[in-house]
């Protein structure tokens, strides 16, 4: 077994139970820069998450944006390119930001795990749920991620991102577009993710695609109160 501790940046990180809503135990100034969570974040070995990686998916767009869009995983696009959100997923999360007047230029995108959670089923990879240890192994980037950035608003993509990030119990079907708070935002919110979307869609239905749109446009309205 791999120690969790091993490739830990060298600060404290403080207690980060989901849904506590105190602010961080660490100042600003004890921050490291996001360069530096990066490239340590990008040789990780703290689970075993990181024998089958192909890349560790640190996060891309604006860290000095005012929304971040936060997702659960890298699937196998976003693997094998060290990019988050560029499969079909993505494609369509593109967009509907596209639809609110944005592009992914104008908000950063990560996710709370990053790298590839996988099985070997069926002579190949297929995407699985993080395991609870997975996730809070990756806490060591994520944390210092989102302290450094501090969006105004997160927009949490599917309910296992709001699950970490604004409450344990969130239920995407009866939560989604409800404004909360969360250690890292002044405003929290979750929207459907694109990937269900995509299930979802048919010949008489948008697969609630109306929703994430109208999500992230409150977001982005929350985000900049006076645009
Ligand atoms: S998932 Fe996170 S903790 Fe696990 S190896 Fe990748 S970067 Fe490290």
């Amino acid at each position: 077994m791999q120690d969790p501790d091993a490739t830990a940046l060298k600060f404290e990180p403080p207690a980060t139970a989901a849904g506590d809503s105190a602010r961080p135990l660490v100042a600003e100034t004890e921050l490291p820069t996001l360069d530096k969570v990066s490239v340590e974040a990008s040789t990780c070995t703290a689970c075993g998450l990181a024998k089958a990686r192909n890349n560790v998916v640190f996060g891309e767009g604006d860290p000095h944006s005012p929304l971040v869009l936060i997702g659960e995983g890298p699937g196998e696009q976003e693997d094998l390119t060290g990019r988050p959100f560029v499969g079909r997923a993505g494609k369509l999360l593109d967009r509907a930001l596209m639809d609110c007047g944005l592009d992914r230029s104008d908000v950063y995108i990560c996710n709370i795990l990053k790298c590839r959670a996988a099985d070997w089923r069926e002579g190949r990879a297929q995407n699985r749920a993080p395991a609870a240890d997975e996730v809070a192994a990756c806490n060591r980037w994520l944390d210092p991620q989102l302290r450094i950035i501090a969006p105004k608003v997160l927009l949490c993509i599917g309910g296992p991102s709001a699950s970490h990030l604004i409450h344990k119990n969130f239920l995407i079907t009866k939560e989604r577009g409800k404004l909360f708070t969360c250690r890292y935002a002044e405003h929290a919110l979750a929207t459907l993710h694109p990937a269900y979307v995509l299930r979802q869609q048919g010949r008489n239905s948008d697969g609630g695609y109306s929703l994430l749109v109208e999500d992230i446009a409150l977001a982005w309205m929350k985000a900049n109160p006076l645009e």
